[in-house]
């Protein structure tokens, strides 16, 4: 399997990483995860859409259009022959001196790679817990600095939960990697698309899809107690799409069975996945 580094397709042997890059030292770079369905990118343009904002927004310039990008990308999928998977990209600010200051020049370092998955990931009703959010201010950005998600989920891993879900106060705003949603009397919720959470792609499908079979939508953030409380809760994200979460913090969510809103968006959101194979 090849990986693409900058401009070029290499072996994964061949490739090298600098010590001094900043992606490595500081965190210092954004990144992109895309599924890949029956060998076709799903919602590749709002991904890489994405990504121009999140380096734009930590002064970075991508070193490719986003057409170039696209070519090359598009050009490493198919030399690896995916199937079923994802494609994971990465730009860092570049290599230069240890320093906290941006380097006056430095060329940003994009890599990519692609993962052939060897059984789907899970959608089966999950467990979380949650867990205080002490992120920064920007999880907007799609950031490469991942800590605070990390420790999340490995503590929720370790205590065997399937996701960890953030609060600020009583607000519950997303889990370690995935957005959360609530219904109560039919009306779905999620907390709005600011610095909090990250907008996810598959969030944002979500929404139109809910749209699309007249369920109510209401972008607002959503407590803790609310959430326990809820009718249904359910988690998105690239990877594992939409999963029902039917218990947190021990307390079951509804009946403690996967919901009808949520098993009907799973529906809708898979025929838009098959449509978008053709
Ligand atoms: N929030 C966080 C913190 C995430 O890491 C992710 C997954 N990258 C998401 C939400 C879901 O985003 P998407 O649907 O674009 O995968």
């Amino acid at each position: 399997k090849l990986i693409l580094l900058n401009g070029e397709l290499l072996s994964r042997e061949q490739a090298s990483i600098d010590i001094e890059d900043r992606g490595y030292q500081f965190g210092d770079g954004v990144y992109e995860v895309v599924r890949i369905y029956n060998s076709h990118f799903f919602e590749l343009d709002a991904h890489l859409e994405r990504l121009e904002r999140s380096a734009h927004e930590i002064k970075i310039k991508l070193p490719f259009t986003i057409s170039e990008l696209k070519q090359r990308i598009e050009k490493l999928k198919k030399s690896n022959n995916v199937h079923s998977g994802h494609l994971y990209l990465q730009i860092t600010r570049g290599v230069s001196p240890r320093n906290h200051a941006f380097p006056e020049k430095a060329e940003p370092v994009l890599v990519a790679y692609t993962k052939e998955y060897s059984k789907e990931p899970s959608r089966i009703p999950g467990r979380a817990m949650f867990t205080d959010d002490i992120r920064w201010l920007r999880c907007d950005i799609k950031s490469l600095n991942l800590l605070g998600n990390v420790m999340a989920k490995d503590d929720a891993t370790v205590k065997g939960y399937d996701e960890a879900i953030f609060h600020r106060g009583e607000i519950v705003t997303e889990g370690s990697s995935t957005n959360v949603f609530i219904i109560k009397n039919r009306i779905l919720y999620t907390h709005p698309a600011n610095h909090l959470i990250l907008d996810g792609i598959t969030r944002r499908k979500i929404l139109s899809v809910a749209a699309s079979l007249d369920i109510q939508v209401k972008e607002e953030s959503f407590t803790k107690q609310q959430l326990l409380e809820a009718d249904e809760v359910f988690i998105s994200s690239t990877t594992q799409e939409v999963r029902p979460i039917i218990e947190v913090d021990g307390q079951p969510i509804g009946n403690g069975k996967e919901g009808d809103v949520t098993a009907s968006l799973q529906a809708e959101l898979e025929r838009h996945i098959s449509r978008s194979e053709k």
